[in-house]
Order: C-alpha cells, then sequence, then structure tokens
C-alpha cells in the first residue's frame, strides 16, 4: 500500500485516486533557458512518481506545462531580440529531447501558457465574479488574499504577518514569503512587455505566472486533482496561490496530494552560475557522463532529501549503471535453469523493493534490494550453476519499468572484441598509444567503436 508525503498535512497518507486512474499534474519548466540538473533532479522525480503509480495499478493521467510567458520569457526574448514564440520554442524542444535522454515518459499532455489565455481569463473572470479578485489603478486584476479563507495553508504562513492596504500587491512572478500580498492574476500591459499581449475583457495584457497552471490544470484534470508534483521552491508563492485560485474558483478542493522534491546541492552549495558548479546536462554530457547516470544519482537518494552532486558521486553512478546492464547481458548468456535458488531470492527481493517504494517512494532504501538479487545472481553465475534466466530478467524488468535506468536493448559484445578492449586498455594504462590506436582500429574492423566515458571504456556496435 502506497503512502505519499503530503506537504498539506505534513503526514505520510495512504495513496488512493479518486477515480479508475490518478490524475497528476506537474508544473513544467520555464522556457527561458536550458534546464540545469537542479530542475532535471524535479522532473525525474515526477517521473519516478508517474512510473510507480502506474507500477501499483493506476494508469496515470499526467498534465504538464511549458511556461512560455512570464516576467523572465520575456525579458529573455527581448534581451536576445527575438520574438517570444521563436525564443521559446528552442528551449522547449531542447526540454523534449533532454527529457527522452533521461528516461522520463512524455506526460499525456503537454500544454503551452500561450495557447491557454482564454482559459486564464475565464478563471480571473469567476474568481472576480466570486469578489476574489479585483482590478486596481495600475489596470492589471489582482487576487484579493484577505478574501479567501485559507490562504497560506500549504507554507504554513503566518497570516497575521501579510502586508495589506493600497501598497499591499505585489505584480511580479516571483517574491518571497515576506512579500506575501495580493498578487497579480492578469497583468496590464506595460512598455517592457513589447509585442507580448492579448485584448481580452480584462483589458490588454498577459496572464501571471500563477494563473497558468491553475487554468491549464482543471482544463486537463477537472476541478479537484489527485496529485500535484513540484520542486520545494514551488511552495511559495506559486503553489499557494494556485490553491488560492483554483478553490476560490471552483470552492472545491483543489489537490488531495502535494508532492515536492527537495534541492539539489554541488558541491555542498547552491548552485550558481558565478561559483562555477552550474551544469546542464549538455555540460555532463561533454564531459564523458550519459544521462541515465545522473538519473540514476538522482534515484540513489530519497526525494525529500537534500542530494549532494559531486562529479565523483556522477562517475560512481554510471559505473553502477554499466554494471546493471553488463550484468543483463552475463544473465543472458547464462546456462538456464527452470528455477533454482535465486527463485526465491528474487521474490524477496522485489518484495523488499516494494515496500521501500510504497514509503513514499524511499528509493534509497529499494535500491539495495535490487543489488542483493544481482549479488546472489552473480555468485550463483561464478559458481557455474544454471539460473532460471527468464525469472532474472523479469524482475530486472519489473524493477526497471520503475528505475528505468537499465538498457536491455545493449548488445552482446563477442568475447573476443571484449578481449581487445581489454588490451587496448592496458596498452592506454602504459600509455603506448601507438599500440592503443592499433588496437582501436582492428576492433573498428571488426565492426565495433570503443568510446572512452568516465566509467571506462564502452565498446559497442559500429
Ligand atoms: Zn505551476
Amino acid at each position: 500500500m502506497l503512502k505519499l508525503y503530503n506537504s498539506l498535512t505534513r503526514e505520510k497518507e495512504e495513496f488512493r485516486p479518486l477515480g479508475g486512474e490518478a490524475t497528476m499534474y506537474g508544473c513544467g519548466p520555464t522556457v527561458y533557458n536550458y534546464a540545469h540538473i537542479g530542475n532535471w533532479r524535479s522532473f525525474v522525480f515526477y517521473d519516478l512518481l508517474r512510473r510507480y503509480l502506474e507500477y501499483a495499478g493506476w494508469p496515470v493521467n499526467l498534465a504538464m506545462n511549458f511556461t512560455d510567458v512570464d516576467d523572465k520569457t520575456i525579458r529573455g526574448s527581448r534581451a536576445e531580440g527575438v520574438p517570444l514564440k521563436e525564443f521559446t520554442r528552442k528551449y522547449e524542444e531542447a526540454f523534449k529531447k533532454d527529457s527522452r535522454k533521461l528516461n522520463i515518459l512524455p506526460p499525456r499532455v503537454y500544454a503551452r501558457a500561450t495557447e491557454h489565455v482564454n482559459d486564464m481569463v475565464r478563471l480571473v473572470v469567476r474568481l472576480r465574479d466570486r469578489g476574489l479578485a479585483y482590478r486596481a489603478e495600475d489596470g492589471s486584476t489582482y487576487f484579493d488574499v484577505s478574501e479567501f479563507k485559507g490562504y497560506g495553508k500549504l507554507s504554513h504562513l503566518d497570516l497575521g504577518e501579510l502586508r495589506e492596504g493600497a501598497s499591499g500587491r505585489v505584480s511580479v512572478d516571483e517574491y518571497g514569503k515576506e512579500e506575501a500580498r495580493d498578487f497579480a492574476l492578469w497583468k496590464a500591459w506595460s512598455e517592457e512587455d513589447g509585442d507580448v499581449y492579448w485584448d481580452t475583457v480584462l483589458g490588454r495584457g498577459r496572464p501571471g505566472w500563477h494563473v497558468e497552471c491553475s487554468a491549464m490544470s482543471q482544463k486537463y484534470l477537472g476541478e479537484t486533482i489527485d496529485v500535484h508534483a513540484g520542486g520545494v521552491d514551488l511552495i511559495f508563492p506559486h503553489h499557494e496561490n494556485e490553491i488560492a485560485q483554483s478553490e476560490g474558483a471552483t470552492g472545491k478542493p483543489f489537490v488531495r496530494y502535494w508532492v515536492h522534491c527537495e534541492h539539489l546541492l554541488v558541491d555542498g552549495r547552491k548552485m550558481s552560475k558565478s561559483l562555477a558548479n552550474f551544469y546542464t546536462l549538455h555540460d555532463l554530457e561533454e564531459k564523458g557522463f550519459k544521462p541515465v547516470a545522473l538519473r540514476y544519482f538522482y534515484l540513489s537518494a530519497h526525494y525529500r532529501s537534500q542530494l549532494n552532486f559531486t562529479l565523483d558521486a556522477l562517475t560512481q553512478a554510471q559505473r553502477t549503471v554499466e554494471k546493471l546492464n553488463d550484468f543483463v547481458l552475463r544473465v543472458r548468456s547464462a546456462p538456464n535453469a527452470e528455477n533454482g535458488v535465486v527463485t526465491d531470492a528474487l521474490q524477496t527481493a522485489l518484495k523488499g523493493f516494494e515496500n521501500a517504494m510504497d514509503d513514499d517512494l524511499d528509493t534509497a532504501n529499494a535500491l539495495p534490494y535490487l543489488f542483493e538479487a544481482v549479488r546472489v545472481v552473480n555468485s550463483e553465475i561464478e559458481g557455474r550453476a544454471c539460473v532460471p534466466v527468464k525469472d532474472v530478467l523479469d524482475f530486472l524488468m519489473r524493477v526497471n519499468s520503475v528505475l528505468g535506468v537499465i538498457d536491455f536493448a545493449r548488445e552482446e559484445i563477442p568475447a573476443r572484441i571484449q578481449k581487445l578492449v581489454c588490451e587496448r586498455e592496458k596498452a592506454r594504462e602504459q600509455k603506448d598509444f601507438a599500440k592503443s590506436d592499433e588496437l582501436r582500429n582492428k576492433i573498428r574492423g571488426e565492426g565495433f567503436v570503443v568510446e572512452d566515458s568516465a566509467g571506462g571504456p564502452r565498446v559497442r556496435k559500429a
């Protein structure tokens, strides 16, 4: 029985969807630059959650947005002097491409904010009709937080500290808790917006960031959704405001389970460009890492604990993934048996894996069960015993349907090629580069290529 930690109640709660399938919304990227490895931790986490819900028997209707109009995207497109659409589509494509590399399954719906402005306007009008929104002197429409009972319930905000009065408004998309006050739902056009505006019943302008997710989640998933996921940095103001907008408009609970993924640190510090500890997926690929190694690295810790990224840790993760891939090949070529001692070990391991995952997706405690199974099977193979190949592969595939790190499509490399790769590795260690090049060419001549990666040499069919 799956339990998830709900940020709203601050308790682990048994998960059960309202309908036959689970509705899930994940706040997507703001497409104004390439996602960095801190962002990817959240997106891999959404994917883990989605995969495990499906593993547990609930198909998932997942919707995710692209924030392709907000303060940051407009600023970026103007700085580069390109139209907003052209500017954002580039990052949107990069996001989808990187998602595939990280084995992130696509959501049922990707929704662009710019294509849902009418839905947002309707939502704001609904809030205005219910006395929860007003138009200010600046022409923008704001949410009146004093009129919404329950404002602050997700972020545990002290309402007594809310600022009031004519200056009690915030028009920018991002702000801190100390600035909590009426926030912009619809922003009147200003000089800085350039040609980005819509003419609507709310006047000429554009939507605020927060209202985008409320409108799009309602459109695709309904007024009450099962799961809403995001990084912890989104709890305030973004998710707090989403609750106010959605519940304010419908009078119904917006989200049943709020789940948030912790921050990623890099070399023990917050990632920043000035500290030279800022990485995109592309940066890591250039250093010879496979994207799936990053995915494994994320999964090695529980999603609610802070995780410290280092290149050494990623190297380790890459080796582990390669070992798992090698293990698949070894099992495939092992002598087959109907069953054996490993059958029980596999069942025990699967049970342990599921129990850990049921406990709020505790991957850190689930992974050791996988390695225990690998250890038992390996020792059987090394002892020249027959193993139930199909059972072992079934186990790996089940576990991997959640983890998404093992490559089952990899082809077997003949022993004579493996031997040449080893010889070449020795030559490299002895700095005999002439010989190492000669061996590389020989391998090439046999139709295989060697790649030198951070996890050691890898060989594949040319
Ligand atoms: Zn959002």
